[in-house]
This record gives structure tokens, sequence and C-alpha cells, in this order.
């Protein structure tokens, strides 16, 4: 058995591994390098990465398997040739698909200011239709992607030539996240992607593993958060802070995640306790909100049952600019939305406006990222009260501790999706457990670690 992290040891996200048995083998995760983060490569460096590592190795039976929706995990999956069969989650299908509608109708909308331009020849016009190729693209393969039942259903097997993969329900900053416990050759291999205990359903991280996975011979577990100290920030303290920031303010707005569903929960959680009216922005947050309010989970759907206004695209009626005026009311918003920001903000005293920005902090404060996308700190422009409420959608270091201790690893643990400063080595664990980190760039028998 073979395993090999081809990228993902020294930096967050872009993570490539693979596991692979003399018949079988499996890539888990097929991620994009972030943006501000990485280096950025071209379509035809991406074309050849996975030309190379599809070529090399082959094996009788080939998959790829996704733990959740973050481009930084599935970002590269047009590129995987078509006849290696790829799997993830059904609420992982489910909202790229609904993100590539959007993608699409907004591709659509452009296509008419063409019209005044020369013929296909414009460099505008052959941008476009490189978008909507890839778009194209992208909604085919995530049409052939093969599933798993979503959250909390008893765990299905998915059998890859000789490999047995369980995938294991996990909270994280997006829906229906997963763990793997994967079983080849005789070892038992624990990769965690992302995860974290702090969320709603972060509760279930150690009963789950305990039930599951038990003892592993070898942990490929995430790093994201080991360089930062102390405990983070629950999702339910998300909610209190929200719902105290609501009480103050009567134009709250909210820039967040469409697919954090979390993060919605305790949005929605803090409207209905404080009785605001929400109004949504963005079209994609909107068909998310109806998505998960129709989960049959009725853990997650509990939190959904509340009717959001979604505000059409065109300028609101003096009507309703009245009516919103009168009530107050909690807006969710994108960081791609500053014009219309703009344009309905002016209609409300600032003195009783607040931005509460619930999303990561680097997006607004590192020059790269700004460089990147612009749209959150444009949108922070726009405000003068402001209040960041955020929580990590990663395990801080404690939890990765009492992973590890959980599954109590045979062989070996290995750290990958963490910065190229941090290691392991660093938390707190007993000098056995210690012992059995797997350096970076240590070529074992069967572990290699570029
Ligand atoms: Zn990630
Ligand atoms: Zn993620």
């Amino acid at each position: 058995m073979q395993i090999t992290v081809h990228r993902g040891l020294n930096q967050i996200g872009g993570c490539i591994t693979e596991i692979a048995t003399s018949s079988s083998r499996v890539f888990i995760d097929m991620g994009e390098n972030l943006l501000g983060s990485q280096e950025q490569l071209t379509e035809e460096q991406k074309q050849a990465l996975l030309e190379n590592l599809f070529n090399a190795n082959k094996r009788t039976h080939e998959a790829v398997l996704y733990t959740h929706g973050h481009s930084d995990h599935v970002g590269m999956m047009s590129y995987v040739p078509d006849s290696v069969c790829q799997y993830m989650s059904q609420g992982t299908k489910d909202l790229l698909l609904m993100k590539e509608e959007v993608i699409r109708k907004g591709l659509d909308l452009e296509k008419a200011s063409f019209q005044n331009c020369d013929g296909d020849n414009s460099f505008k016009y052959k941008e476009w239709c490189k978008k909507m190729e890839s778009n194209q693209l992208f909604v085919d393969r995530l049409n052939a992607c093969k599933t798993w039942k979503r959250l909390y259903a008893a765990p299905q097997f998915l059998h890859i030539g000789d490999i047995i993969v369980t995938p294991l329900f996990v909270s994280h900053s997006v829906f229906d996240a997963y763990m793997f416990l994967i079983e080849a050759a005789g070892k038992r291999i624990l990769y965690t992607g992302d995860y974290r205990n702090h969320g709603y359903f972060g509760k279930s991280l150690i009963p789950v593993l305990d039930k599951y996975a038990g003892q592993v011979d070898i942990l490929i577990t995430e790093g994201t958060m080991l360089s930062r100290d102390g405990k983070v920030k629950s999702e339910y303290v998300v909610f209190q802070q929200m719902k105290t920031a609501m009480k103050k303010f009567k134009y709250v707005w909210i820039l967040t995640s469409a697919t954090n569903v979390e993060r919605l929960a305790a949005i929605c959680n803090a409207v209905k306790s404080t009785k605001q009216l929400l109004v949504v922005c963005s079209e994609l947050m909107y068909m998310t909100l109806q998505y998960f309010r129709s989960v049959q989970d009725k853990r997650i759907s509990k939190f959904f049952d509340i009717n959001p206004y979604m505000l059409s695209p065109t300028k609101p009626s003096a009507k309703l600019i009245k009516y919103m005026t009168d009530r107050g009311f909690v807006m969710l918003v994108g960081a791609g939305h500053y014009e219309r920001i703009k344009d309905i903000m002016q209609s409300f005293n600032p003195e009783e406006t607040l931005l509460i920005y619930s999303a990561w902090d680097g997006y607004y404060k590192l020059s790269k990222q700004i460089e990147q996308n612009s749209g959150y700190s444009q949108v922070r422009s726009l405000f003068t009260n402001i209040v960041d409420i955020h929580t990590s959608g990663h395990a801080d270091r404690h939890t990765i501790e009492n992973v590890i201790k959980k599954v109590c690893p045979r062989e070996a643990i290995i750290g990958i999706h963490k910065e190229a400063n941090s290691t392991l080595c660093s938390l707190n664990l007993p000098e056995e457990l210690k012992n059995k980190i797997i350096p970076d760039k240590l070529q074992l028998d069967y572990i290699s670690v570029k």
C-alpha cells in the first residue's frame, strides 16, 4: 500500500492525496490552490499536473473522492480524465450545481453586452466563451459524479477495487462535509479533510470516531489552526453575538457565505429570536436557504424554518423601501454585491445601520487577497458601523490533539492543509504519539510525503 501526499503538506488547501494498493487507487480531493495564498497555475499547467498524476502509477480500479465542496478541495475536478469515477456527498453535489447555475445565469446576462462588440474577435468575448466552457465542463463533471447519502444516515461503504471507503460526517464551514475511513491492503487510514468540533454539528466528532473509526494505523489530519493558540469561539456564541448586534441596530447587513450552513443557521436563529425581517440580496443564498429548509434531517431544517424576502435585482420600489425603513431588517449579502448595496443603503439612516462582517478577516486584511478579490474590502468601505462576528471552520489545536489521541494511530500521523512553518510536533501529545508524526519531505516504505 502506498500513500502519497502530492500537494497540501506546506500549504492550506490545494490538497491532493493518493492511496494505492497493487490493483486499485483513490485520490482524495483535487483542490485548486487558494487565491492570493499560493502560486496560481495556468489552465495548461493544471492539465499537465493531472495528466502526470493519472498517467503514472496506473491501477485497474481508480476513483477520486471529495471530502467537501470548497474549491481548495474540488477546484480541479474538471481536469480529471472522464474515464475516472468521481464521488462526493449528495449535499456537496447539490450545492455546487446551484452555484454553477447562478454563475451560468450571470454569464447569460453578460452576453447582452457583447452585442456592440466587433464580433467574435473581441478579447472580452473570448474570455466570456472560456468562462461558459468551463462552467459547462464543471456542470457535466458534477452531473456524472456518484454520490453517497446525505447527513447522519448510517455510513455507506464505497468499494473501489479492493479499497473500502467509509465517509463519516463532520462539521465544517460548508454543507455536508466528510472524513474518510479507508481500508486498504490490511491498513486502516483516517483522512480527516477539513473539520472542527465547535460548530452546531461538531459535538458528534469524537462519538463518530469512537463508533466507526476506533484505532487506526495511519492518520492524515488537517492542521490549518496549528499556528494559532487558544480555543476558538463556538457557532453558538456567534449566534448570541449576532442576536445582540441585531437588537442594537435597525438596519443590519451581514456579509457571509451562501454555503456555510452552520453560519446561516446561527443567523436565522438570531433573526427568529429578534423577530427581524430577513431580506436576501444574493440569489445563491436564497437558493441555499430554501434547500437547507427542505433537508430531510430536522436537526438542520429546523434552523431554516423562516421565510426570507428575496430582493429582486432591479431597484426596489418606493413602497418596499418605505416598508423596510419602518420595519427594520437583516439583509444577507455576498462579497459580489458592492454596487447593489451602495444603491440601496442610501435610503437608510447610516447611524442606525450596521455591517456584520461574518467571513475570514484575511479577505480584507491581506493585500494579496484584496488583489484577487476586492469585494470584501469594498463592501466594508461602504459602512461606518462594522462588527466582525465569525469563527473558524477548522479544528483548533486542542481538537486536533483529541482526534489524534482518540484514533491513537499505530504507525504514522501525517499533517496536511497547514502553513509551511507549522507542524503537528508542536501539539501537546504523549511522546509515543509524537514519535509517529511523519516529518515533511520524508519517504518511508509505503508513505511518501513529497
Ligand atoms: Zn480546505
Ligand atoms: Zn474547507
